[in-house]
């Protein structure tokens, strides 16, 4: 604002505007000067992110398709719950290091981390969209393209910047973050002092199967990620969501089940406090058409699976998918650009 020969307090006028009041350009912000305000429009892009197109599943959830200022593309979800909640999902970088067997977005390799505005700005977007329904963000989660442990700083930016009082205003309780199992990260975050939840994505009970699925358990193994978790629940004494993506014959047999249930057993602070959240495989689409290697789980096997969960005293629930249907669900996300099938609207900018 300096630079603009402006005090200091335009910035925080502009911030509001943008933040709490969701003003979609600095044309629509009508408590600065209109001189100003066409100087910015000028000098500066209102916002990193440019809406490139939007689709709609027929559950409701809704893809939308950015492209950054340097012209990579990310993508990000709203989740329109049956109890009202409105759930939106962020990426935190474009693409993934962490290259998980069945991850559409691990497929995709890796381009560059996002910065704090440009996680935000996906949030934003979706609030512009529901604000003239005269409905609200409730929760939002880290959970779309790429690994947040890998991008902690900006990750924890982008949470303060959605909690700040004056701005977004989100609740750190409505806030979770899913890792693939970075130990530093997990520990960095246990030592915040926030209300933010966690989620583990885990996969597999023993380090041989999870090291296929996630290569990052050979830099992170089971011995360390899952004390790092007992120590985030015992300092922390918030629940952990504990990810196990179900997949047809490799990680859904009734052994799976019990050695799941014998490693929590062995961390008392997660058995204490922790859920399972049982999900089931999403198709992935390759680029290069061959047949997807991974499919999803018998619903028999599903059953027996919960069954064994439940005899063994492990909290669980089973996540229901949304947008699977516009590639939307989880890990399925993967920045590509498929046929326009709803219009964005006036604005492209975000
Ligand atoms: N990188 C972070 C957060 C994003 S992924 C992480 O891995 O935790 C969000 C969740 O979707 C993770 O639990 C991930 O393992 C899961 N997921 C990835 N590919 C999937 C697929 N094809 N079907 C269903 N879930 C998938
Ligand atoms: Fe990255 Fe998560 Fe996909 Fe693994 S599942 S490749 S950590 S986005």
């Amino acid at each position: 604002m300096e630079e603009l020969g402006q005090p200091a307090y335009r910035f925080k006028q502009i911030k509001l505007a943008a933040y709490r009041d969701l003003e979609d350009g600095f044309s629509a912000i009508d408590n600065i000067p209109l001189t100003l305000r066409l100087d910015l429009d000028r000098l500066l892009p209102f916002s990193e992110l440019a809406l490139k197109m939007e689709q709609k599943s027929r559950d409701g959830s809704v893809k939308a398709l950015f492209a950054t200022l340097d012209g990579v593309s990310i993508e990000s979800v709203l989740i329109p719950y049956g109890d009202g909640t409105r759930t939106v999902c962020v990426s935190t970088e474009v693409g993934c290091q962490a290259d998980c067997a069945f991850c559409a977005t691990g497929h995709l390799g890796f381009a560059r981390v996002l910065t704090p505005s440009e996680i935000v700005e996906q949030v934003l977007h979706f609030a512009r969209v529901l604000k003239a329904k005269g409905e609200r963000v409730t929760n939002v989660v880290f959970m779309g393209e790429g690994e947040p442990f890998l991008n902690y700083d900006n990750v924890k930016s982008a949470i303060q910047m959605l909690n700040d009082k004056d701005g977004f205003n989100l609740g750190q309780r409505r806030i979770s973050v899913s890792t693939s199992g970075i130990v530093p990260g997990i520990e960095r975050f246990s030592a915040e002092d926030w209300q933010v939840n966690l989620a583990i994505s885990l996969h597999a009970p023993v380090n041989g199967l999870r090291s296929i699925l996630m290569p990052i358990n050979r830099t992170y193994p089971l011995e360390q990620l899952m004390p790092a978790l007992d120590a985030y629940v015992a300092k922390t004494n918030r629940k952990l969501m504990i990810e196990y993506l179900m997949l047809g014959g490799l990680n859904d047999s009734a052994h799976n089940a019990d050695a799941l249930a014998d490693l929590i057993h062995k961390y008392k602070e997660v058995l204490r406090l922790s859920v399972v959240n049982l999900i089931v495989y999403n198709p992935v689409k390759d680029s290069s058409g061959r047949p997807d290697r991974f499919k999803a789980p018998r619903p028999a096997s599903l059953r027996v699976f919960e069954e064994i969960l439940t005899k063994r005293e492990i909290d669980w629930t089973r996540r229901a998918s949304f947008g699977s249907d516009i590639s939307g669900a989880c890990g399925q996300l993967a920045g590509e650009v498929a046929p326009k099938t709803e219009e964005p609207g006036e604005s492209t900018s975000t």
